[in-house]
């Protein structure tokens, strides 16, 4: 991985950072790139927007590792609140949650229940409910959560991410079981010892694993299947793939990030993929944000640009 690509997630681990980085103006200018706003209110008008285009959202709360019972409580009751209101509003926008988010650094079994009540609520209203992969010490406790809730929820999918050794083993194990995958190159800083260094083997993988989701045993499983990823040669790839094994077009998503590709998003929608959207939101941002730069260390143009108004 590159030098760039380090650095730039080891600055996004600062704790000094990430409580005053979303102070800095010309970082916050920069940021609305890919964040329409920090309210529910403006990542709803987003979703609407977008929705007129013909593409579906995904939503998420930015926040992670919080450390405080009252937070992680305000937070399950933020997204059961949206949950509710999206269900009003009878927009497709469903949820996107990171454990961590709602207090599993503290209490694994409070965090499960709040899960479980994002759940129910995702069932009540018809809506679909995504978990995200985080850090690599949080893959077991996330896929044994996940594996615990779907026996009582059905609508439900996890991230996986194609940069760690062990993913075909787990994607093989959560779409037996008929839950969704969102699969995702991955976005943190990893050691070697459990992910690939090289981009070209984790692109390698990503495709590898792809027609496991699109095989035979994954579908008839019922496992929602979806790429997560920019990246339009592997897409096209995927697409020729999924063809040429009479899978359809209508059979699975691609999913991108809110300011990230929109004309091929606008695209593929147009030829008749099934594209969503993820729009962030929330006050938590500079972590999440500082990953984006990661991901295209080109992007810290737009931040330089920014400074100068
Ligand atoms: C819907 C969705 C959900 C995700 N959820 C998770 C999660 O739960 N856990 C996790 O670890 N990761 C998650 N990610 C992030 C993911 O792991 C990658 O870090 C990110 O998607 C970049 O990889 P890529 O597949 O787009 O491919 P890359 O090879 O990194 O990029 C391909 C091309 O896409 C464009 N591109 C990619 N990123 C950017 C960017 N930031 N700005 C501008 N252009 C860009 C560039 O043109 C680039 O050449 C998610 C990504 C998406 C799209």
């Amino acid at each position: 991985m590159s030098v760039a690509r380090t650095v730039l997630l080891k600055v996004s681990d600062n704790q000094w950072l990430r409580a005053n980085g979303t102070r800095i103006p010309f970082i916050r200018r920069a940021v609305s790139k890919f964040m329409p706003g920090e309210t529910f209110d403006e990542m709803l008008a987003a979703a609407r927007t977008t929705a007129g285009e013909g593409i579906k959202s995904v939503f998420t709360r930015l926040g992670e590792n919080v450390k405080d019972l009252g937070e992680a409580e305000a937070v399950a009751r933020h997204y059961v609140e949206g949950i509710d209101r999206i269900h009003a509003l009878k927009l497709d926008c469903a949820p996107s949650i990171k454990l961590t988010q709602l207090g599993l650094d503290i209490d694994r079994e409070l965090a499960y229940g709040y899960l479980r009540d994002l759940a129910a609520a995702c069932q009540a209203s018809g809506n679909y409910l995504w978990i995200d992969m985080e850090q690599s010490p949080y893959v077991d406790v996330t896929l044994t959560l996940t594996k615990r809730l779907r026996e009582e929820f059905p609508r439900v999918g996890v991230c996986l991410q194609a940069y760690l050794f062990r993913t075909r083993e787990d994607l093989e194990d959560i779409t037996s079981r008929g839950i969704g995958v969102r699969l995702v190159k991955g976005a943190y800083n990893e050691p070697a010892a459990v992910a690939f260094p090289k981009k070209t083997d984790v692109d390698a993988n990503y495709y590898a694993l792809a027609q496991i989701m699109l095989g035979p045993a994954a579908r008839a499983a019922g496992s929602r299947a979806v790429f997560g990823t920019h990246d339009l040669q592997l897409i096209q790839t995927i697409r020729a793939h999924a063809q040429s094994t009479g899978v359809k077009l209508g059979d699975y998503e691609v999913h991108m990030l809110y300011g990230i590709q929109k004309p091929a998003q606008l695209r593929l929608s147009q030829e008749g993929a099934l594209v969503r959207v993820l729009i962030a939101y929330g006050d938590y941002w500079f972590p999440w944000y500082l990953r984006r730069l990661a991901e295209r260390p080109a992007n810290v143009w737009f931040v330089a640009k920014s400074l100068f108004g």
